[in-house]
């Protein structure tokens, strides 16, 4: 019985399988996207996962923005520059 419990119905061959689990995808800033495969007949039943990895981008950013906050401040100090002029 607790077998039966991950079956679900293949809307493919219409058969009762245990879908196939295939990772692909995936890095530094995102997630892998799982898909669920029917081993009978091959079709993609569904897919789960997948997205961006908000955290990473987000640390990305914190360690990047002295660099952008200096780029603005220099850019900004030059066209004042040209505006006192
Ligand atoms: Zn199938």
């Amino acid at each position: 019985m607790s077998g039966d419990d991950n079956r679900i119905a293949c809307r493919g061959c219409g058969r009762n399988i245990v879908p196939r689990l295939w990772h692909y995808g995936g890095g530094r800033l995102s997630y892998a996207t799982t898909q669920h495969l029917c081993p009978f007949c091959g079709i993609v039943l569904y897919e789960t996962g997948g997205g961006v990895r908000w955290g990473c981008v987000i640390i990305l950013l914190l360690f990047s923005s002295p660099f952008i906050v200096l780029f603005v401040f220099t850019l900004v100090r030059e066209m004042t520059k040209e505006f006192s002029r």
